[in-house]
């Protein structure tokens, strides 16, 4: 896989006028920057509002840090026993053996500790560390391989790590997180899929996607060979102003993962990480967003809209309320319309 990572490499490639030069630069040379090809085929340089671009392509407000931002927006840092392993809710961990991406999204919620400047790879001392963390922690039914993106490791070492998971007997389920699927589809291989997979154990994969272009014949073909092979896959889209804060953009994408054996899982509002402000739709915006496809697509493609809450409290469903205590007993309950009802409804009278 090849990728754009500097500005000379994006502005030859006509994706940014000379004149954004220093701009480019100076946002390179604060986070990180990759464009990989299967992103690079997609985006249209003369469409100013290509959704594709906006989240690949370096922007100067990158560089604007709001004052309610903060560098580990979600709170992994404060919830980390070990280094490599997040423990936030009881039974389930993260474990962050990589910190690198293949494509790095100019919203990434950790943005501070992933790419070339990141926190790097776990060293074997460390991964041992965290494993034995794990095999210690009997309340640990799910261990989540995030990062950085884990399908950037070689299949040997996923399989080496799974099969280390796999003798831990209290750990049932183990879900990946990536973009791989839709960035570099074509990593999606046979070794790859069988790396995936550990005895005894139950596989997710949490495709991240935020837009139906990014679904291309490739990646659908990518989440076919797993799911055929028998890894279950869920979907992470995050609200992004401009790119899929529209009901048409999101009704297609949560449409497609259904058709692609995908359950939608979680929509996120986007994250206080540095210079994201640009992207960040307000709550009531969100909330009329996802009110918007209740009813207009099936129960199967409605995804969860959901908070990271700052400090790192975990996740809360953020969704309008349809349903409001009337206060004599009674509820009134709002329809995929808007209308209201009151439940239970009124005795029939002769
Ligand atoms: S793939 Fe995930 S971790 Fe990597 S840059 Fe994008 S959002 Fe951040």
């Amino acid at each position: 896989m090849t990728a754009l990572r500097t500005a000379g490499e994006i502005i030859a490639a006509g994706l940014a006028p000379e004149a954004r030069r220093d701009e480019l630069d100076a946002v390179a040379a604060r986070y990180a920057v990759a464009i990989p090809d299967a992103m690079l085929r997609l985006i249209d340089p003369t469409d100013p509002n290509d959704p594709i671009a906006k989240q690949f392509i370096p922007d100067g407000r990158e560089l604007v840090t709001t004052p309610d931002e903060r560098a580990d927006p979600i709170g992994d840092l404060s919830h980390s026993p070990v280094e490599g392993i997040v423990h936030r809710y009881p039974d389930r961990v993260l474990l962050k053996a990589v910190h690198v991406c293949p494509v790095y999204c100019r919203f990434c919620f950790r943005r501070e500790m992933v790419g070339p400047q990141g926190l790097g790879t776990l060293s074997a001392e460390a991964l041992d560390a965290a494993i034995g963390y794990i095999a210690a922690h009997t309340e640990i039914w799910e261990v989540l391989l995030t990062g950085g993106d884990p399908l950037i490791l070689s299949p040997r070492r996923l399989g080496e790590m799974m099969a280390r998971l796999a003798d831990i007997p209290h750990v049932k389920v183990v879900r990946f997180h990536t973009r791989v699927p839709v960035v570099e589809p074509e990593r999606i291989d046979a070794a790859l899929i069988a790396a995936l997979k550990a005895s005894g154990k139950t596989t997710y994969l949490a495709v991240h996607a935020n837009h139906p272009r990014e679904l291309t014949a490739e990646a659908r073909a990518a989440c076919a060979r797993m799911v055929e092979a028998g890894v279950a896959l869920i979907s992470q889209t995050v609200l992004l102003k401009g790119v899929n804060d529209d009901p048409d953009v999101l009704a297609e994408l949560m449409q497609a993962f259904v058709e692609l054996r995908i359950r939608p899982y979680y929509l996120h509002h986007p994250d206080l990480a540095p210079g994201t402000s640009h992207f960040r739709v307000s709550i009531a915006e969100g909330q009329a967003l996802v009110a918007g496809l209740r009813g207009r697509i099936s129960g199967l493609a409605q995804p969860t809209y959901i908070l990271d809450i700052p400090g790192g409290y975990g996740k809360a469903v953020i969704e309008a309320a349809s349903i409001t205590a009337t206060g004599d007993g009674c509820y009134s309950v709002r329809d995929f319309r808007g209308n209201e009802h009151r439940y239970p409804p009124e005795t029939a009278t002769e």
